[in-house]
């Protein structure tokens, strides 16, 4: 699903330049559930941004699904994303203003989809993350774990063939964070590919296997 070969990836100023990723060699096949690991500052957000086509790398290649990702243009980084990924972040990132099914609903929003039919996908993906009936109800109204399962319906709501999650239970407590992890658990078990970045041991250990980063390179 995911093929990286010797990735490299530089931050220059004009008068410093950090190499923060030294050639990274990496296969995820369709389906794992996989943690990437690191302290912070090791290169694991970079890396998943390169992942998420967010971000260009500097040298190598990324085939995504069989698919060279490589000097893509802005629009056609968005049509990769929207056909095969979907993002969970740290601080949720859910838009306040709106309720819980129209957050999840968002994605189809911008496909275009019919209301009615919006409303109806979006109750079911709240569904599968437990919040049935949590629906009509704002951010500020849920706890910081029903929050991020509302990021994870939204994710999940295009069918995407791969998840990466940026530090999913890092604002959340221990319990909270297993039972998030139980969630990812249940989208790896209906055959995605799950992909999620921690510093946490406790975290990474829920997932299939480790991959370790450390100075700009994998070490196991
Ligand atoms: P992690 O997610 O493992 O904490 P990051 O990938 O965010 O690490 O960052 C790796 C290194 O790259 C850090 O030293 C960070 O300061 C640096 N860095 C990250 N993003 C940028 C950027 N946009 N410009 C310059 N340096 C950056
Ligand atoms: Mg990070």
């Amino acid at each position: 699903m995911i093929n990286l070969t010797q990735i490299r990836k530089s931050y220059s100023t004009e008068f410093t330049s950090l190499e923060v990723l030294k050639g990274i060699d990496l296969h995820i096949a369709e389906g794992e559930f996989v943690s990437i690991m690191g302290s912070s500052g090791s290169g694991k957000s970079t890396l998943l941004n390169i992942l998420g086509i967010l971000d260009d790398y500097d040298s190598g290649d990324y085939h995504l699904d069989g698919t060279l990702i490589k000097n893509l243009s802005q629009t056609q980084a968005a049509q990769y994303r929207n056909k095969f990924l979907g993002f969970v972040f740290q601080s949720f990132n859910l838009l306040p203003f709106k309720t819980a099914w129209e957050n999840v609903a968002l994605p189809l929003y911008y496909q275009k989809t019919d209301r009615k039919i919006r409303e109806k996908k979006s109750v079911e993906y709240l569904e599968k993350v437990g919040l049935k009936d949590w629906a009509n109800h704002y951010p500020n109204q849920m706890s910081g774990g029903q929050q991020q399962r509302v990021a994870i319906a939204r994710a999940l709501i295009t069918n995407p063939k791969v998840i990466l999650a940026d530090e999913p239970t890092g604002a959340l407590d221990t319990q909270t964070s297993h039972d998030v992890m139980d969630i990812f658990q249940d989208v790896h078990d209906l055959g995605m590919t799950v992909i999620i970045v921690t510093h946490e041991e406790d975290i990474a250990e829920k997932t299939q296997r480790v991959i370790r980063l450390q100075d700009g390179n994998i070490i196991s």
